[in-house]
């Protein structure tokens, strides 16, 4: 059995952790079996406890863009910690960092650091709130902004809705205080903006969608929500927890040139370890404490060993920006070249591609441009691709609505091997 100690491993867990693991979709609820237990990972593999080596395309969700143990990181880390743990006061790494953010990331003078990017995007609102004056926002079904209450909702019918909360615990006073709309539907926006007149706070949305699967702004999208921004006095909040540091140094804002008011991060930007921040202009940023009065705080939030990891992480990125080139290019290998193969076999599918995020569809549709979309797609056949890949090694995340993250470690080796286990898929 392949999974045998894996299986063992999930048995007990499932004891002591509510459903055996931290975070949900680790679970494979969606594709069905066991979750592999990894012991350990190096370079663009992750090792399972039946010692079966997997090329990794989740790359923990995205913050190993340089692949796993990245011996630079690994060192700066491991220096850093025999310095001592956590401080509780302030350190010049912290301000290294900001530094570096603040040159790299357009539109933005100031960052605070927090431990999450559930935590950079409550905090992204509640400041948008705090500098406007106004309690509503507007999120987009599909689009994911960490699991505080105010995201936590799902839409009512209709392209452009009131908010119904999407979990118990989250309460319908919370939930008509964040309006829905389709992802690629300006019209809805406006719908929105004309039945709340001066009551929207901000926008939150991911310039680059990568949670219902990777779904790209269509053209004009952003610079109408940046247009409708603009002419409503509401500010717009980028949520580049996914897209920065990876789309380009300076994220979608730079990659799409738009600029956003407010922009959150997290993955890349700890480098595997708990790392969240948000950041704006100083206008905005001066509204948060200790400077203003919108309360925000933390006690490991700026942590030396997280503050080290990720700007060794970012230095590494931003001395070498072919980064970004290289592991786009292997992306687009990797959907060209799946997408030709099933081609051949005949399997209906559509692949969405930027940079180096990617979902490959099973649908007859032409374009995938919002959630809808999403769900009409065929999951059945995503879950035999998901675990056809698993038996050969090749690890994408568990569910149809999620993306695969190309690391700098990934190279034409297993790239081959990826293509090879595509090849021999049979449904
Ligand atoms: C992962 C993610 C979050 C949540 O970050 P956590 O660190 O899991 O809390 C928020 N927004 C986007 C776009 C994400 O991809």
């Amino acid at each position: 059995m392949l999974y045998q100690r894996s299986s063992a491993l999930f048995q007990d867990a499932q004891k002591y952790i509510p459903g055996g693991v931290n975070s949900p979709v680790r679970a494979f609820k969606s594709v069905g079996g066991t979750p592999i237990f990894i012991k350990k990972a190096e370079g663009a593999y992750i090792h399972d406890e039946d010692g079966r080596a997997y090329v990794d395309y989740i790359n923990s969700w995205g913050p190993m863009i340089l692949g796993h143990t990245h011996p630079d990181v690994l060192n700066a880390t491991v220096e850093q910690m025999k310095k001592g743990f956590s401080f509780g006061t302030p350190t010049e790494l912290e301000t290294e960092i900001a530094q570096l953010i603040t040159s790299v990331v357009p539109n933005v003078d100031m960052v605070r650091m927090v431990n999450s990017g559930t935590e950079a995007c409550m905090s992204a609102i509640r400041l948008a709130r705090g500098y406007t004056g106004r309690d509503k926002i507007v999120k987009f079904e599909g689009c994911y902004h960490g699991h505080s209450d105010s995201f936590l909702i799902k839409a009512g019918s209709g392209a452009a809705t009131f908010g119904n909360p999407n979990s118990p615990g989250v309460t319908q006073g919370t939930a008509k205080d964040t309006l829905l709309a389709e992802y690629n539907n300006l019209d809805a926006v406006q719908e929105l903006f004309a039945q709340n007149t001066d009551e929207i706070a901000a926008i939150i949305v991911e310039p680059i969608a990568g949670n219902m699967g990777c779904i790209l702004p269509n053209d004009g999208f952003l610079q109408g929500l940046r247009d409708i921004c603009d002419t409503n006095g509401t500010l717009l909040i980028f949520d580049e927890v996914m897209t920065g540091f990876r789309q380009a140094m300076g994220g979608s804002q730079e990659r799409l040139n738009i600029n956003a008011d407010i922009v959150t991060f997290g993955k890349v930007i700890g480098g595997g370890f708990p790392v969240g921040a948000f950041a704006a202009r100083a206008e905005i940023m001066n509204h948060l404490a200790p400077l203003g009065p919108v309360y925000q705080a933390g006690t490991l939030s700026g942590n030396p060993i997280a503050m080290r990891a990720g700007l060794t992480t970012l230095n590494l990125i931003n001395n070498d920006r072919e980064i970004f080139s290289r592991i786009d290019n292997a992306t687009e290998i990797l959907a060209t070249e799946i997408s030709k193969i099933f081609k051949e076999k005949g399997i209906a599918n559509h692949i969405n591609r930027l940079g180096s995020m990617m979902s490959v569809f099973f649908t007859e549709q032409n374009s995938i441009t919002n959630f809808t979309d999403v769900t009409k797609c065929n999951h059945e056949i995503f879950n035999k691709f998901f675990h056809h890949l698993l038996t050969n090694e090749i690890y994408i995340a568990p569910s149809g609505y999620e993306t695969w993250f190309i690391s700098d470690a990934i190279k034409d080796t297993e790239i081959n091997k990826t293509l090879d286990a595509v090849r021999s898929f049979e449904f």
